[in-house]
């Protein structure tokens, strides 16, 4: 602590200059403690005594520039880190580390974020616009492609210095990146350790295919009339071998799982409806005449009537069921778009009545439910099965009577149950097919497996090779990571495929030794970032991907901070990999985040011309009686927010207003306008107001004078100061509280510095000559300086740093001070009326202590009261009732 101390001892006042100087001056010397502060290693010892806290905001993407949403959540972050260290909790695995990933795959990482809707596909279209969509043709968009990507260094390098420059508390010895071998080799274990474990599988999937391109398409990438909307081509349905990660395994765990987290409930619904579970009947309907399809020979179809069992006329199939890529695997053909529902020309047997019927691949059959083909019963259906059967002209057999039992007939060839109502018809029929084992109750979930082959040179390489004799192997482990070649090598071929890099694609197979060949397709780069929170935990650990103690102490995220928009496929990726860690015993976590916060956009001020609807820049507009005019033309512009955007000249560039304001004061207002999962309306007005706040804040500790103070209060009478002193630490207090309950339940930074806002202006009322020699008010100063320092850690260095110099209030920096704890009978109102009743009769009320809380402290109060002392001295007290909330006591005496 030498060296801080005298660091802090050449401090000078610094009243006068603006805050971004002395941001800057502060900035150095912050930045120097954070590296002592936060660089330690997890210790064995640590483990065991201290509490861990594991705060941790969603990595930016390396687009070269910070914008303000990425202040807006690393302000949170920090500052929940900051609060919770100061509370004692394990610095080290409190840590937000930063991963910047640079993302190796511009085109995956689309189209994977293109699986949402029509809209959300609509906004990254014209998000991306200046990169990829400039053109149909591929020159184009490779050329930007490349430059783009030869740049994610140095990306990563400016992203870098524009964090640093705003004081963040990351751990920079603990950067990842996604994109080196040295992570994703741990990406390519944790798929070997799914292959073995039979949950990461390669089976035939119906894909867009465009022929041109030679690639893969995400349904959003076809346009209106089928084409590719890269290269124009007509898309094809093909059917290719794809690798599947098995998240069905996991839905009913997944879907539990949910139960317990704080999370935002909207969350919760999105995530539970994605996972969907439904009870059904499974019947199995063998293919007719024994036949063999593919592996099958039979299938598994599913309702959720089976009282209407015997009605069935057809099986309906998602076109992308494995059964009909079986069928079709054996005639072979190309499906066009148009052509999504047909008869596949199998029939199968209903194992209740021997009936065979035809099985159709059927549009309305959501592809979702995995494996599930599904009964048609037209007769007891809705409109959608009567439309498809009448379309098809498959017939439409009833089953019940007049009196809704079951009938029998012999188009439904003898009915068994004939004469059941239909609830006891389908308690029966289950029953009667799971004693025959042909049927059960089965609970089924919408969730699919995770489809994570791209064929795309940017990504993890699969580690898996192709042998002729040995089929598919796994590379071994000593021989991982498989790394991607060379990138000029790669961008040779127009379509960035590994296939056409063939000193690449060829090999020897690790189990016989004959020539073989690589897996082509690469991961989802949703793989890479689906257990980076663990590897941040022991990021240079070259035998493993973590340590296994590590990872169970500082397990799961206490508090995860990001965007919304990745409320499903990120969050539920993350999970289902930490549930398969946990299930096979390499971490005991189940759960990778017990909280989430998700925080609101940042929006900016858009100006718009009524009649074209261009958008105008700032200066481009005036204002006159309230109305917004464009200079050249004095057009009326209208006004509005939207989200910050570079074509809508409406981006705020964090780097200009740090330089203006300094790093404090921005973070400061992002957290002031708005509760974290609000939009931010931006302007710089709540700056100028923060600003001005800070500017009295220093004026206040510039003022404290350096003289100690004395017992002489001279020209204040003594009940000036008790009365002013009980004021400020009732004040103090309260600020405590409410600043650290924001801070540790609720999250909410705005409300926290509103009480900082509001114990600031309750010091600022005290006289200055009462100030001066109260040590109350330097006390209540030194704790505001505490509480504001998690939200303005440079800012309140400075305070500290000169209200050390002046009184004795601690020699280490503001970082290494303890939380200030709070005390409840401080924050009771001091004291009560108590309501007297004896013997029925209201005799008065007595003023006593708040703090009074026990019945007996009551009763002494009471009896000395002048009350008690006329009325009750003399009495026998036969009853006493103590109504505490009513603040009312009752005697019952002899008379
Ligand atoms: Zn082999």
């Amino acid at each position: 602590m030498a060296v801080l101390a005298a660091s802090l001892s050449h401090n000078k006042i610094l009243v006068n200059l603006p805050l971004n100087s002395t941001n800057h001056l502060w900035m150095t010397k912050y930045r120097r403690l954070l590296r002592v502060h936060c660089t330690r290693a997890v210790k064995e010892g640590d483990m065991n005594k201290k509490k861990k806290f594991y705060v941790l905001p969603m990595f930016p993407y390396p687009s070269g520039t910070l914008h303000m949403g990425h202040v807006r959540v690393y302000a949170m972050s920090n500052c929940i880190a900051q609060f919770r260290k100061m509370q004692g909790f394990n610095v080290s695995s409190c840590k937000i580390i930063l991963i910047i990933e640079a993302c190796n795959d511009f085109y995956c990482r689309l189209s994977i974020q293109w699986v949402g809707t029509r809209l959300d596909y609509q906004r990254k279209m014209q998000l991306w616009k200046g990169i990829m969509i400039p053109s149909r043709g591929l020159t184009v968009f490779y050329i930007n492609f490349n430059v783009k990507l030869l740049n994610i260094n140095s990306n990563i390098d400016q992203m870098r210095t524009q964090l640093i420059n705003l004081g963040l508390d990351f751990d920079w010895e603990k950067e990842i990146m996604t994109c080196s071998p040295d992570y994703y080799k741990w990406t390519q274990w944790l798929f070997l350790r799914m292959f073995d474990a039979g949950l990461a599988y390669q089976r035939q999937a119906l894909v867009n295919w465009d022929p041109v391109d030679q690639t893969v398409l995400a349904k959003e990438q076809i346009d209106e009339q089928g084409r590719s909307w890269r290269s124009g081509a007509v898309v094809e349905m093909k059917f290719l071998r794809q690798w599947y990660l098995k998240l069905s395994y996991y839905a009913d765990t997944l879907l539990s799982g949910l139960d317990d987290l704080k999370w935002p409930e909207i969350v919760k619904q999105l995530q539970r409806k994605w996972l969907g579970k439904k009870m059904l009947v499974e019947f199995e309907f063998y293919v007719e005449g024994n036949q063999r399809i593919g592996e099958y020979n039979k299938l598994s179809v599913c309702t959720d009537a089976p009282q209407y069992v015997y009605g069935a006329t057809y099986v309906a199939i998602a076109l992308d069921h494995p059964f009909v890529s079986a069928v079709l695997e054996n005639s072979p053909r190309t499906i066009y778009n148009k052509e999504l529902e047909f008869p596949l020309g199998i029939n199968v047997v209903n194992p209740l009545n021997g009936c065979s019927i035809p099985v159709y691949v059927a549009n309305y059959v959501l592809s979702d439910f995995g494996s599930l083909a599904v009964l048609g019963i037209p007769g007891h259906g809705g409109k959608r099965e009567k439309g498809f059967a009448m379309k098809f002209n498959i017939p439409i057999l009833y089953v019940l009577d007049g009196r809704e039992c079951l009938v029998n007939s012999h188009q439904l060839n003898h009915v068994k149950f004939t004469g059941m109502n239909t609830n006891e018809a389908a308690k029966a029929i289950v029953r009667y097919a799971e004693k025959m084992n042909f049927g059960r109750y089965r609970k089924l979930f919408k969730v699919s497996d995770w489809l994570i082959s791209r064929q795309r040179y940017w990504g993890t390489p699969i580690p898996i090779i192709h042998c002729d004799y040995c089929g598919v192997v796994p590379v071994p482990d000593k021989e991982l990571p498989v790394r991607l070649p060379d990138y000029h090598n790669a961008s040779r071929s127009k379509s960035f495929s590994l296939r056409n890099i063939s000193e690449w694609l060829n090999t020897s197979c690790p189990n016989c030794g004959r020539s073989a060949r690589r897996e082509t397709d690469t991961m989802d780069t949703f793989v890479d970032s689906a257990w980076y929170f663990l590897r941040y935990l022991d990021p240079n650990n070259e035998a493993r991907p973590f340590a296994k103690a590590s990872v169970n102490y500082a397990m799961p995220v206490d508090l995860y901070i990001g965007g919304v928009e990745h409320a499903i496929l990120h969050l539920l990726y993350a999970r289902f990999v930490t549930h398969f860690l946990n299930d096979f015993g390499y971490i005991s976590n189940k759960e990778p985040f017990a909280c989430l916060l998700t925080q609101g956009m940042v929006h900016g001020r858009t100006y718009k011309t009524n009649s074209s609807g261009k958008y105008l820049k700032k200066n481009e507009v005036e204002f006159s009686a309230n109305q917004a005019i464009e200079k050249t033309t004095g057009e009326k512009v209208a006004v509005f927010w939207e989200k910050m955007s570079k074509s809508k000249y409406n981006g705020i560039d964090p780097q200009d207003v740090v330089k203006t304001y300094g790093a404090d004061a921005v973070r400061l207002s992002l957290l002031f306008k708005a509760p974290p999962d609000n939009i931010i309306y931006w302007d710089e007005e709540t700056i100028i107001g923060i600003t001005s706040w800070l500017n009295r804040l220093r004026k206040m500790v510039a003022d404290v004078d350096s003289t100690k103070p004395n017992n002489t209060r001279a020209k204040v009478p003594e009940i000036n100061y008790n009365k002013l002193d009980k004021k400020l630490l009732r004040a103090t207090h309260q600020a405590i509280k409410q600043v650290t309950y924001s801070l540790e339940k609720a999250f909410t930074f705005n409300v926290a510095i509103a009480a900082c806002m509001k114990l600031s202006n309750i010091l600022q009322d005290i006289p200055g000559e009462v100030a001066q020699k109260s040590t109350q008010y330097v006390e209540s100063l030194r704790i505001l300086c505490i509480l504001i320092s998690p939200l303005a850690p440079h800012f309140a260095s400075e305070l500290w740093s000169d209200l050390c110099l002046k009184r004795e209030i601690g020699s280490s920096h503001i970082l290494y001070q303890s939380w200030p704890t709070y005390d409840d009978s401080v924050l009771a109102d001091e004291n009560i009326n108590l309501q007297i009743i004896i013997n029925g009769n209201r005799k008065g009320t007595i003023a006593i202590p708040a703090t009074a809380t026990e019945n007996e402290a009551l009763l002494q109060y009471v009896k000395e009261s002048r009350i008690g002392q006329e009325l009750l001295r003399d009495k026998v007290i036969k009853k006493i009732y103590i109504v505490k909330h009513r603040k009312l006591i009752s005697f019952v005496t002899d008379v």
